[in-house]
């Protein structure tokens, strides 16, 4: 579903609720309101369809059921793998090294600082690319003991690059490290199966492909040792106590059924789109540089995920400009839009002063169509050259 009067090109914040998952929903926002761990026949019927959705992501990812736990996002499950985690590992190793990357998304990073600030962390960073890529050989490069956890995002939220998960895994494993994977930006967007990924741990969350806000999941590989990081009710197995959102769960597990279809049916009409958009865009606008990957190569980058840096831009200013024309986009992230700052993620990648403050990101969906694109191409062309003109750039 289109947002009215707007071209939506912000997927990679979030998606439209998509209609279907809202119908599952509907019974258990409206009559079957019942608490998930009661005992009576609503709530065994609500614990059946929580059970439902647990097995269908399962499936999707190559997981046992019982290696799922339901959460509120994204950000809380990357904070219980990670503090989870580290808590196991405390009584062994008494401040564990965690190895993780400058282009993870504030819900791992700011955990991991806030954990090496009070010292319950040896925090060291690997290297990053120029395209955004963490290279299994830099997170080999950062291990100094024998063992901890290794924290490495599947695909990036700015730049939409996708890391070697498996590469990384593989040394991770030979040196005793425990390996979580934010999957949150490629889970519905590409495949991933947590055995081809080879991880111990990975989040994701209901609300970027399609599903409701405030729902996420967590999966921890059977044997990985982790504890609880706040306590309760004890329900999903003592790790997420709190009582079930039954809804969002049932409408993940929907979203997640119909992303799984769309990866097959939809995701080469999304990258010809992608490319549309960047040809248009790289085109018809000097001074530009695509961020993230620029090789081509199928499966670097995420299908509907483009950004770009322009010279002598504010990125905030085109972002105003665009939205002025009905168009939803954003510099980046959701925390740095807005503010004049660059990104943790471009200064990362070391782009040139002039163009770090220029940074745009257009996200597509199932939804997005040609006509949008073109529409989108324009605007941000007649949006650069009149903020290059009014600045002098
Ligand atoms: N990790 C990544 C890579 C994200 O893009 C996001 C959301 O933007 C999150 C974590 C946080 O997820 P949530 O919004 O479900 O808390």
């Amino acid at each position: 579903m289109a947002m009215s009067n707007h071209i939506y090109m912000d997927n990679a914040a979030t998606t439209a609720l998509d209609p279907q998952v809202l119908e599952a929903m509907m019974p258990y926002l409206t009559d079957n309101y019942a608490n998930a761990s009661g005992t009576y026949n609503p709530a065994s019927k609500a614990r059946s369809a929580v059970n439902k959705a647990r097995k269908i992501i399962a499936d999707m990812i190559g997981a046992e059921p019982d290696e799922i736990f339901f959460t509120s996002g994204g950000t809380e499950s990357d904070n219980i793998a990670i503090q989870g985690v580290v808590r196991a590992l405390f009584p062994k190793e008494k401040r564990p090294e965690v190895i993780s990357d400058d282009l993870e998304h504030p819900a791992v990073r700011e955990t991991l600082k806030a954990l090496a600030k009070t010292h319950l962390i040896d925090l060291k960073m690997a290297s990053t690319d120029i395209e955004g890529f963490i290279l299994p050989s830099a997170v080999s490069d950062s291990i100094h003991k024998h063992c901890g956890l290794i924290s490495v995002m599947h695909a990036n939220n700015e730049i939409g690059t996708i890391n070697d998960i498996r590469g990384i895994s593989e040394i991770a494993h030979e040196q005793g490290y425990t390996v979580h994977t934010d999957a949150v930006q490629s889970f519905g967007h590409i495949p991933v199966n947590v055995d081809m990924l080879g991880v111990d741990l990975l989040s994701a969350s209901a609300h970027k492909l399609g599903g409701p806000k405030g729902v996420g999941l967590l999966y921890v590989r059977r044997g990985t040792a982790i504890s609880p990081i706040m306590f309760g009710g004890g329900q999903e197995k003592g790790l997420r106590s709190g009582t079930y959102n039954t809804a969002g769960i049932v409408g993940f597990g929907r979203a997640a059924e119909l992303a799984a279809e769309r990866i097959r049916t939809d995701s080469d009409r999304i990258i010809k789109l992608r490319e549309r958009l960047v040809s248009g865009i790289m085109g018809g606008i000097p001074h530009t540089i695509l961020t993230g990957p620029v090789s081509g190569t199928d499966g670097q980058r995420l299908p509907g995920h483009a950004s770009f840096a322009f010279k002598g831009v504010q990125g905030s200013s085109l972002v105003i400009g665009l939205d002025i024309k009905g168009i939803c986009a954003s510099t980046g992230s959701a925390c740095s839009a807005g503010s004049n700052e660059p990104s943790h993620v471009l200064r990362a990648l070391k782009l040139p002063a002039d163009y770090i403050n220029g940074s745009l990101r257009l996200s597509l969906s199932h939804n997005t169509t040609a006509e949008e694109v073109d529409k989108v191409i324009e605007a941000v062309k007649n949006e650069v050259f009149k903020l290059r003109e009014i600045f002098g750039n």
